[in-house]
């Protein structure tokens, strides 16, 4: 075995594949650019070495640097992830060359899987079934619409060298044809400096389901069932789980079959991907064959118990692979989310900046891969993702409610992120019914993701856990004022509840609140509702038991309100005294005070000490001040970049809550 291997990759592959290694007792060297000095996978390898500046074509996708830094460290094999240079058979072959070992298939089935219309042309030849089409290079624009009314309307356009959604086009008549033609030509030749396209039929409403496949050198393959991954935006998957909710096992032995086929046929080592779609007939149809580790292989090593990196790393060393087909087994079901930095309410526009807060789920059946901590920047240089998160369960229910759970208890603040919008992807009825197709996003939701907007249900629910959240706080507020011991009961309180813009557009509602023990029960319009919670003020994160339900719930403060969310919903409130609630709707029409420039102190507490000074410019996520309260020291860091105009507090001070700490310029 190995004793020192190096990951060609950045981010949550590199740490991914640094885990196994360290597992297996295997040294590893990380690389890094100057934008990743400070990244997590560097802080895990044993060994990292800098191979240039940010740009990737000028750090991670360069060969010579890579070649360098493992004879620097003397690596004796390169795992590349995926992306950068996972499946560019020159580095395979430069490894070889230089007599590292390659942790992937050898560089001629690279480069025979890399060109889809000679990996179609190979798979036809194989006996797979592929969709139909012309299988060679289109000439011209003419030459395209001859060929598309041959194949039959509609038709895609796909680059040869395609991969990432990139160049590729749907046509569905003779003028689509001609501009799609174009385009996907000057995509291809932009992206893969190669504008060769062909074309094929396009499959209406197809699923995308994938076979895993595992090769070793002695010639035995084998593959490790289906992953669907039919929800995708713009040909790019967000979504995948495995098993399939669609294939019966008679089309999955026939999937597993002709993929293993396919990769016999070449000869295949390591692990691959034969991309399948799938009508509504469950006709399969070849796609592509991807020559590396996909993004998505966490599902199958929890629905297999196998370590799909572990198998790489022991075939590259010359291993056999350990099992037989028959030796595999399917249990339970597991999904993925991707979790990436982007704006679903502007068009999932990519988003930077550093993560002022993340708090990744976790919990049983609940599988985080990410290659960031808090205080991390994302970087408009790479991939967005922020992690991956994968939840396992007996059933794809089961499965289903874990992810849902732990979507709404990761919380992520700093850059933009699609949480919300996956919690609606996987609450939609069709995609709890397993009634997936590719143009799944497209048709669920047209007017692309704007927030989902609350129902009555869960607006019951959140103002009900709102209230019970008001009244620990104020129990806090009253011990540490001393006006109740800890022992003490504390009294019921009568609130109104504004839900909305405060003024005569606000619902109010009127709640009494009490608590008996653990538990709280919040009255509204004569109907009780119990929460029991450990919940302290200044967590963000409200767990609660409400009406015998488990929930999560993120809360924040905001101005003298809170905001509660969950399920891609979120819900603002104010709940104030009868009095207050009365005042305040009479001075309506104001606007409400701009409280965004002041650090307020979020609970009751003592002034510990200040990290800034009048005139100091801050950075988002930069530590302002430590408040200590019951006996814990809360860190206060800035939510956006700016500069300290005026401090309000100097250390030693008690603090109320929402007492003016400091103000921004
Ligand atoms: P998978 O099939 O494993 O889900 P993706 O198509 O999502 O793979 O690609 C995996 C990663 O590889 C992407 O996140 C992207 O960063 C990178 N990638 C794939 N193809 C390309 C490409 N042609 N150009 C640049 N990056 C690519
Ligand atoms: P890439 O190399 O970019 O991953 P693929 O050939 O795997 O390209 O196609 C990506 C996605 O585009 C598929 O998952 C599927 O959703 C869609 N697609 C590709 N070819 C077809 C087709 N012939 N008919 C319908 N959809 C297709
Ligand atoms: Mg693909």
């Amino acid at each position: 075995m190995f004793k020192k291997i190096l990951i060609a990759n950045r981010g949550e592959i590199a740490c991914r594949v640094i885990r196994t290694a360290r597992r297996m007792g295997i040294g590893t060297v990380a690389v890094y650019s100057d934008a990743d000095a400070e990244a997590l996978h560097v802080r895990q390898a044993d060994e990292a070495v800098h191979i240039g500046p940010a740009p990737a074509a000028e750090s991670y996708l360069r060969i010579d640097g890579i070649l360098a830094a493992c004879r620097a460290t003397r690596a004796e094999a390169v795992h590349p992830g995926y992306g950068f240079l996972s499946e560019n058979a020159q580095f395979a072959a430069a490894l070889e060359k230089a007599g590292i070992v390659f942790i992937g298939p050898d560089a001629r089935a690279i480069s025979s899987m890399g060109d889809k219309i000679a990996a179609k042309k190979l798979a036809a030849a194989a006996g797979v079934s592929t969709v139909p089409g012309y299988l060679d290079a289109i000439a011209d624009a003419e030459q395209a619409r001859r060929i598309a009314r041959d194949i039959g309307y509609p038709v895609m356009i796909k680059a040869a060298a395609g991969g990432g959604g990139k160049g590729m086009r749907i046509a569905r008549n003779d003028a689509e044809i001609r501009d799609g033609f174009r385009a996907a030509g000057n995509e291809a030749r932009a992206s893969f400096a190669d504008d060769r396209v062909f074309i094929e039929k396009y499959i209406e409403e197809p699923r995308h389901i994938e076979i895993q496949l595992m090769g070793d050198a002695h010639g035995k393959v084998v593959h490790l069932f289906e992953r669907e991954c039919s929800i995708q935006r713009r040909h790019q998957k967000v979504i995948e789980e495995a098993p399939s909710p669609f294939l019966d096992a008679k089309t999955r032995a026939a999937m597993g079959a002709q993929a293993v086929a396919l990769a016999a046929a070449a000869r295949y080592r390591s692990a691959g991907t034969a991309e399948f779609i799938v009508d509504r007939e469950r006709n399969f149809y070849f796609l592509e064959m991807n020559t590396r580790l996909q993004v998505e292989h966490p599902v199958t090593e929890m629905v297999t118990g196998l370590d799909l990196v572990e198998l790489m790393i022991r075939i590259a060393a010359g291993e056999k692979l350990p099992f037989a087909q028959k030796d595999l087994r399917l249990q339970g079901s597991a999904i993925e989310a991707r979790v990436y930095a982007e704006d679903p309410t502007r068009n999932f526009l990519p988003s930077v900046g550093r993560l002022v807060r993340y708090i990744p789920p976790a919990g049983e059946g609940i599988r985080i891969d990410s290659g960031v901590e808090e205080g991390a920047e994302i970087s408009l240089y790479y991939d967005p993702m922020i992690a991956k998160l994968v939840a396992y369960g007996d059933n794809r229910d089961a499965a289903i409610a874990r992810l849902g759970a732990a979507l709404d208890g990761f919380y992520i603040r700093g850059p933009s992120h699609n949480l919300g919008f996956l919690a609606a992807v996987i609450a939609n009825p069709r995609f709890r019914a397993g009634r997936l197709s590719t143009g799944f996003i497209a048709e669920e939701f047209p007017e692309g993701y704007s927030g989902k907007t609350i129902d009555a249900a869960a607006e019951a629910d959140a103002i009900a856990v709102a209230a019970a959240a008001q009244f620990i706080a104020a129990e806090h507020a009253a011990r540490i004022g001393g006006q109740i011991s800890s022992r003490s009961r504390p009294p019921p309180e009568d609130w109104i509840i504004c839900v909305g813009e405060p003024g005569d557009g606000a619902q109010r509602h009127a709640a009494r609140v009490t608590r008996a023990g653990e538990s709280i029960t919040v009255e509204i319009a004569g109907k009780p509702r119990t929460i029991a919670t450990t919940w302290q003020p200044w967590q963000p994160l409200l767990r609660v038991v409400l009406d015998g339900t488990q929930a999560v719930f993120q809360i924040a403060r905001d101005g003298i309100g809170m905001n509660l969310s969950r399920g891609g919903a979120s819900l603002g409130v104010m709940i104030l005294p009868p009095r207050t609630a009365e005042l305040l709707l009479l001075m309506a029409a104001k606007p409400p005070p701009d409280l965004s420039r002041f650090l307020l102190s979020p609970m009751p507490g003592l002034l510990v000490s200040l990290a800034v000074t009048e005139g100091q410019q801050v950075k988002a996520g930069e530590e302002l001040a430590v408040v200590e309260a019951m006996k814990m020291e809360n860190l206060l860091r800035a939510e956006r970049d700016g500069e300290v105009l005026k401090i309000h507090a100097r250390p030693g001070t008690s603090l109320a809550v929402d007492q003016v700490i400091l103000e921004f310029a």
